[in-house]
């Protein structure tokens, strides 16, 4: 029988799992409401019990058809030694969450920050497959980062590294809410463009982006590309802007890491090729590598609402 891991997304709001196998493919899924506060022992068994439950569900059983369980979650993570220094969405400090759910499980318990699941679903069995070195940045409510060096996930010496979306491309830009201005998510993320497609709006009252959306607390990160594909003038300065300032942040990260490929994530990814062939004429004028033979290829992440559950259970494949 083919090899399964388990992937577990443990998120502020809930806990999703998943079985899926070498290749990444979801087998079947099944979430709970995380339900913070609680102590560390409920939640633990929580996770063990939603693992337990999906197996049976679905005719698996946990110790024999399944080879690891790999758990993704927010905060800085000690991966080798499976420590979650710091959570402070959950509010657990020191938290021996492999040592502990170790003892509740008889296969291998794997843990990493869940930005650093991203990389490894794409290194393992997404865009990035095979390669040693990688970049995720992911385009969502903020911008976030992985990264796979030499083989391995890189997370700084405390475990907080790879934090691109705090990297200032505007000095005393936009205010950030760690405390930088003009920090690369408040013009990169989804939700900044989310952002200059309101002002945008309310600045043009015969935008197309209002018969795309006439409900201006709707507009999305869809908004702006949807008027720019239209033709629409307020859109096309909107879009023009966001990928300047995207293009900028990224070849930052290219030329420090001049990776193999660099997956773009999150909701902004949806956009496919037409934002890749925006982004192109800016990274091939300003990538210092531009005249080399071998330069960053820019891909969209192949793994999209599942990412959290398949990057957890392909920390299996990684340490197998
Ligand atoms: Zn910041």
């Amino acid at each position: 029988m083919q090899k399964l891991y388990l992937g577990v997304d443990l998120g502020g709001t809930n806990i999703a799992a998943g079985i899926v196998d070498a290749e990444g493919n979801i087998l079947c899924k099944k979430s709970v409401k995380t339900n913070l506060p609680k102590p560390e022992t409920y939640l633990e068994k929580d996770i063990f019990d939603l693992c337990y439950s999906l197996c049976e569900e679905n005719g698996y059983d946990l110790n024999k058809d399944i080879a690891s369980v790999g758990i993704g979650t927010p905060g800085s993570v000690d991966g080798k030694r499976g420590i979650v220094w710091s959570n402070v969405n959950f509010g657990y400090t020191n938290w021996t969450v492999k040592e502990n759910l170790s003892k509740l499980f008889t296969v291998p318990v794997y843990i990493e920050n869940d930005a650093n699941t991203a990389i490894v679903a794409e290194v393992m069995a997404g865009n990035a497959k095979g390669c040693k070195n990688a970049l995720v940045v992911t385009l969502g409510t903020g911008v976030g980062g992985g990264a796979f060096i030499g083989g391995e996930i890189y997370a700084g010496h405390n475990y907080a590294g790879l934090e691109v979306g705090h990297i200032v491309i505007e000095m005393d830009g936009r205010q950030c809410n760690c405390g930088r201005k003009g920090c690369f998510e408040r013009y990169a993320a989804a939700s900044a463009l989310t952002r200059d497609a309101k002002v945008a709006m309310e600045a043009n009252p015969n935008s197309k982006m209002w018969e795309i959306c006439p409900d201006i607390e709707k507009v999305n990160a869809k908004t702006a590309f949807d008027a720019y594909k239209a033709g629409d003038a307020a859109a096309t300065i909107v879009v023009n802007n966001y990928i300047r300032y995207l293009a900028t942040g990224l070849v930052n990260l290219i030329n420090i890491f001049q990776p193999e490929v660099l997956c773009l994530g999150g909701g902004v990814s949806n956009e496919k090729e037409f934002l890749l062939d925006l982004l192109k004429p800016y990274v091939d004028a300003e990538d210092y590598a531009r005249n080399a033979a071998e330069r960053t290829k820019i891909v969209i992440a192949k793994f999209r609402n599942d990412a959290g559950i398949i990057g957890a259970a392909m920390l299996g494949v990684n340490n197998a």
